[in-house]
């Protein structure tokens, strides 16, 4: 018998509601992630994938339909801190260095503030994030890799069992890129952690997650699925293997088929 899914949508739905108008961000989705997954949701800009990941993590409810994180609807999990979020753009404080954003989550929440403790978990993190030589730097002498790394241990810090990931790599360069990929698999891979990662990169798909679930066009419901089972590691030489590609162009047919992409 299957365990019980960690993340469930049942055909749910979501619309933002203006004064004069209604938006229709997702429509009847349904979908379900298991404990330990890394699961990818792909579709393009604008076809609601901010919009779920804002809704596993209670910070929207649905219009119509049920979502359940661990069983129960996630916005009574918001004061456990359970999920953490890592954004296209890491929300770092330009006026405080490394080790100090670090420690940013945990005095916004001051309940969780053990003084040295946190410290010594700070110090953790620097590791796992492999920041140890710029525990002292600021924001403006990092890279763009660097800086997203700052945005990664900040997540970590309160050990989330789900994490969430909303284009972790939009705003690298594509060398960056291709690297950090693989840093990010790393950081997150092996610690038991639920990952949901959005976003509209077939590469940083296929080469990160265990599933991919393709989106119809707006407003978003599900199309269809691919699992990936590589027979080799997860290292940056899988970009040059022939089942890299193979998976590469399942993908582009799934989603020109949700899309009905023609020329444009
Ligand atoms: P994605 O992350 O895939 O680009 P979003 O989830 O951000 O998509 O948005 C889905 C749709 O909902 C878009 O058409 C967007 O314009 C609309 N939308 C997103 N946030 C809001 C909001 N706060 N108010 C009104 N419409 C919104
Ligand atoms: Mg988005």
């Amino acid at each position: 018998m299957q365990k019980d899914p960690t993340i469930a949508f049942n055909q749910v739905t979501h619309t933002y509601e203006g004064k004069y108008s209604k938006k229709f961000a997702i429509s009847n989705l349904d979908f379900k992630i298991f404990s330990g997954e890394f699961v990818t949701i792909i579709g393009p800009s604008g076809c609601g994938k901010t919009t779920i990941l804002n809704l596993i993590a209670g910070l929207l409810s649905p219009t119509n339909g049920d979502i359940y994180v661990d069983n129960v609807p996630p916005n009574n999990l918001l004061s456990k801190k359970s999920i953490g979020m890592v954004f296209q753009s890491p929300a770092i404080l330009p006026w405080l260095n490394v080790f100090q954003n670090l420690l940013l989550p945990l005095q916004i929440n001051p309940s969780n503030d053990n003084g040295s403790d946190n410290e010594s978990l700070a110090g953790d993190i620097l590791s796992i994030i492999q920041m140890e030589d710029y525990a002292d730097f600021y924001p403006h002498q990092l890279s763009g890799g660097m800086k997203q790394r700052v945005g990664v241990g900040m997540s970590l810090i309160f050990d989330p069992k789900i994490l969430l990931l909303d284009e972790p790599l939009g705003s690298l360069d594509e060398i960056t890129r291709s690297y950090m990929r693989f840093d990010l698999i790393n950081m997150l891979r092996n610690r038991n952690k639920t990952i949901v990662m959005v976003t509209h990169s077939i590469e940083d798909a296929v080469l990160m997650s265990d599933r991919i679930i393709i989106l119809s066009k707006s407003p978003g419901t599900f199309s269809t699925e691919i699992k990936l089972d590589f027979s080799s590691k997860r290292t940056h030489d899988l970009e040059y293997q022939s089942e890299f590609l193979s998976y590469v162009n399942q993908v582009k047919k799934s989603l020109s088929i949700a899309y009905d992409f023609k020329f444009r």
